[in-house]
């Protein structure tokens, strides 16, 4: 019988592994809360295929153990592979698959949800609520439908993001260096990211991390951009400068900012620091301001997504261990 072993399952998973169990009679998969480290590879032992997700490395004596126990399969259930040493990889003769694609709608209607909130200014009331004040004014709001959205990034998350702010009535221009020949069609193209920047009242990340793309958002991008502007981010943390960002912030060049992701998250998210010292002096900043919300990079998180993390690398190990290939292989090229 096929065996796969999945590490760093959480209890929102368990139903939909056990959902593919059912329907995969002919495998036996094994759970475990561990991470996949060097302390527990060793329960990897015996198997035929290996699932993971976690942000710490997978080190390459974890890729050499399991090479060593014949194990040459690893499903990712997440799409980034930079925790992997490429070289380890080749080395111990891996194929490695992710989930490219799990929910875009997930992101998007985050990212949508957020700006309503910022537009809406919802955290000022919840700590006027707090202190028992039930006054509406002076916190007016603004109407999305009549926002110039700004997307940059019209890929799978930036497009459903599109049709969203289209439904509510906004207008919407777009940049991409490669464009979708659909939205080519609408006109919906500004030709540079200044054009973007003059034109929008909301700007809104839906790019990748390339070192090109570092900083996209800094000090000369904010001064172009329209007063009261607003910036939605659940791409990356690095597109933006956070310095510049709070400059611009206090000047009120930038009127409230979505922040589903931070140059230096992993200091502060998916943690419980209750109690503890923290120093990251932008995100107390960024913080403390009412018309600054901050996410845990928790954009992706639906029971669509997490389903399709699960199920498609587990769908992902078994092709590989049963014909040594998948459409959703990592190329380490
Ligand atoms: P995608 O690859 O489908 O789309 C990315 C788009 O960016 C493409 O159209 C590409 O042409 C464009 N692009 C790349 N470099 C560019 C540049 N220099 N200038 C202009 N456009 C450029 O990706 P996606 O699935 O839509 O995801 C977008 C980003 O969302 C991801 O890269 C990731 O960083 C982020 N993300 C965040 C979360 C979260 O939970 N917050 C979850 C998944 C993805």
């Amino acid at each position: 019988m096929t065996k796969i072993i999945a590490y760093g399952i959480r209890e929102d998973e368990k139903p939909f592994v056990a959902e593919w169990q059912k329907a995969h009679p002919e495998v036996a998969v094994t759970i475990t809360t561990d991470l996949l480290l060097d302390s527990t590879v060793d329960q990897a032992k015996g198997y035929d295929g290996v699932v993971a997700f976690q942000q710490a490395q997978y080190t390459d004596k974890v890729l050499a153990t399991l090479a060593g126990y014949g194990i040459h399969y690893l499903s990712l259930r997440n799409v980034g592979v930079d925790n992997l040493n490429p070289a380890a990889v080749k080395a111990n003769d891996f194929k490695v698959t992710n989930v490219p694609v799990y929910s875009p709608a997930a992101i998007a209607e985050f990212s949508v949800t957020q700006l309503m909130n910022l537009l809406r200014r919802t955290k000022e009331y919840f700590h006027k609520f707090a202190r028992h004040d039930y006054r509406w004014a002076p916190e007016i709001s603004q109407e999305l439908n009549q926002q110039v959205v700004g997307v940059i990034g019209t890929g799978h998350i930036g497009r459903v993001a599109i049709n969203i702010y289209e439904g509510f009535g906004a207008k919407v221009i777009a940049y991409d260096k490669f464009h979708n020949p659909e939205l080519e069609k609408e006109g919906l193209y500004v030709d540079s990211l200044d054009e973007l920047f003059a034109q929008a009242t909301v700007v809104t990340l839906h790019i990748p991390l390339f070192p090109e793309t570092e900083n996209l958002l800094d000090a000369a991008a904010f001064a172009k951009m329209r007063d009261g502007v607003f910036i939605v981010n659940a791409s990356r943390g690095p597109l933006i400068d956070e310095r510049a960002l709070i400059a611009a912030l206090d000047s009120g060049k930038v009127a409230g900012a979505a922040l589903d992701v931070l140059v230096d998250e992993t200091k502060v998210f998916n943690q419980d620091l209750a109690g503890q010292d923290m120093t990251y002096p932008e995100f107390w900043n960024l913080d403390s301001r009412d018309n600054v919300l901050i996410s845990p990079h928790t954009a992706f998180y639906t029971d669509v997504a997490v389903q399709n993390m699960v199920t498609q690398s587990l769908d992902a190990n078994l092709s590989l261990i049963e014909t040594g290939k998948s459409d959703k292989e990592v190329s380490f090229d």
